[in-house]
């Protein structure tokens, strides 16, 4: 039997990678490419960047691994949104970047679509949908709204039109339903949305000049993709309900998977769908900024160092790097509280430190109150997942084992996906 393997690759926000996998989930090569910048009158010409990187991290996998390839998926920034000509598949603007907020549609969003909703925010894909459709741009009989992923996987299949339930959240999406809601159908551009399909279910099979060009075999098929952030939390393989995967980069995030749907709006919770799960999401504002804030890298390694996990710290912080905070407490006045300070640093570090761990367990606390499922592990991801003093102190704060994931990277994720895809 021929060896086979699956294809990841992730668009971020200033690079790409590719990770390739066999059926166990060992990593057989991997690269990481920066964008290429190249400018169109004033603005950069993210779609050649983007285009010219897919093809290189194709070229980067060692010509004796592409015949092998059997299926490939790709995960991008939420919410970067294209406006193609559907008949040309040309762009008609120039792309909606994933932080670019589109504030004049708000108002027109906000009176069809129910309140609170994740898509009310000016940077969501409807928000952008809306004002192009509003705008007096031309070509609007033969329009289609792809999101980045959309539009690289099009690049390899060939297939106009298709998108994936993650993706297309922040566009009015309904994942539930697995349909657009009726306020949505109702509305003139309904039809510029692209149908729906689960992540990592297979599209189609690669396109020929590419299999030809590259030496990918005749039966190498192309997968459905999702979100960065989605396929990221897909890369530490938590796979039942109650895994977790905490995020301690420069703010701290969670991401629980869980039986059941949660949303709040008040505390910027919403779930993402996974297959018969959701991936149910909350993110403060504490985290890494504020130890940045404070410290260098070395010195939280070597003060960490001076820590005893296994004593509570009697210091009781709430650090933010600014004023304001989302969850698990919802006040944008709220004050960072750092004080008082004592003279010895690591004894500072500790009490910071354990101050993050509860925020962290208010958070899953919270979760649990909205209705999720209790979580009962949590993996770690990030800037601070390195940090085993700190490990130790979450464990013991959060009364859960607690661990650094194997696997952190969005494209070792879309890997998974292309492997779920793969017919074999
Ligand atoms: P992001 O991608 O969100 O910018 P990273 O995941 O790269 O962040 O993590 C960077 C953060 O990790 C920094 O804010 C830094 O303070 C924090 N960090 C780095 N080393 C350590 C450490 N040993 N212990 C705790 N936090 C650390």
């Amino acid at each position: 039997v021929k060896k086979r393997l699956y294809l990841g690759m992730d668009f971020g926000t200033s690079g790409a990678r590719h990770a390739l996998i066999d059926k166990q989930g060992q990593i057989q090569a991997q690269a990481k490419r920066q964008y290429p910048l190249y400018l169109s009158g004033e603005s950069i010409d993210w779609m050649r960047s983007w285009k010219e990187t897919l093809f290189v991290l194709l070229e980067d996998i060692p010509f004796d691994l592409r015949p092998l390839v059997a299926s490939m998926s790709i995960d991008g920034t939420s919410a970067t949104t294209l406006i193609i000509n559907s008949s040309t598949g040309e762009p008609l603007c120039r792309p909606l970047l994933y932080n670019e907020s589109c504030p004049d549609a708000l108002p027109a969003v906000k009176s069809i679509a129910p309140p609170n909703h994740t898509f009310c925010t000016g940077s969501s894909t409807l928000c952008k949908l809306v004002s192009w459709w509003n705008s007096d741009s031309p070509g609007k009989e033969s329009v289609a709204l792809m999101h980045q992923v959309d539009w690289l996987l099009w690049l390899l299949h060939g297939k106009f039109g298709i998108s994936d339930y993650n993706n297309a959240l922040k566009v009015g999406f309904d994942p539930e339903q697995d349909a657009y809601p009726p306020w949505l159908l109702s509305q003139p551009y309904s039809n510029v949305l692209p149908s729906i399909t689960s992540p990592g279910s297979a599209i189609g099979t690669l396109k020929e000049d590419l299999r030809n060009q590259f030496g990918f075999s005749e039966d190498c098929v192309v997968c459905a993709g999702t979100t960065d952030s989605i396929a990221a939390f897909l890369a530490a393989r938590a796979t039942e309900p109650g895994k977790a995967v905490t995020s301690l980069g420069s703010t701290l995030a969670v991401k629980l998977l869980s039986r059941n749907k949660v949303e709040d709006a008040h505390f910027g919770v919403y779930s993402h769908r996974l297959d018969d799960k959701w991936l149910v999401g909350g993110a403060s504002n504490t985290g890494g900024a504020v130890l940045r804030q404070l410290f260098t890298d070395e010195q939280l390694e070597k003060l960490s160092e001076r820590i005893n996990p296994e004593v509570p710290s009697a210091l009781d912080y709430y650090p933010l790097p600014a004023v304001g905070e989302r969850f698990p407490v919802a006040d944008p006045n709220m004050m960072p509280r750092l004080h008082p300070r004592p003279n010895n640093d690591a004894e500072y570090l500790h009490g910071i430190l354990e101050s993050i761990a509860r925020i962290e367990a208010r958070g899953y606390g919270l979760l649990k109150e909205l209705g999720a499922t209790e979580v009962d592990e949590v993996l770690t991801a990030g800037g601070g997942a390195k940090n085993e003093c700190w490990t130790k102190i979450r464990e013991r704060v959060l009364g859960l084992p607690v661990s650094r994931a194997a696997q952190t990277e969005a494209a070792y994720g879309a890997a998974l996906l292309a492997l779920k895809g793969a017919s074999y």
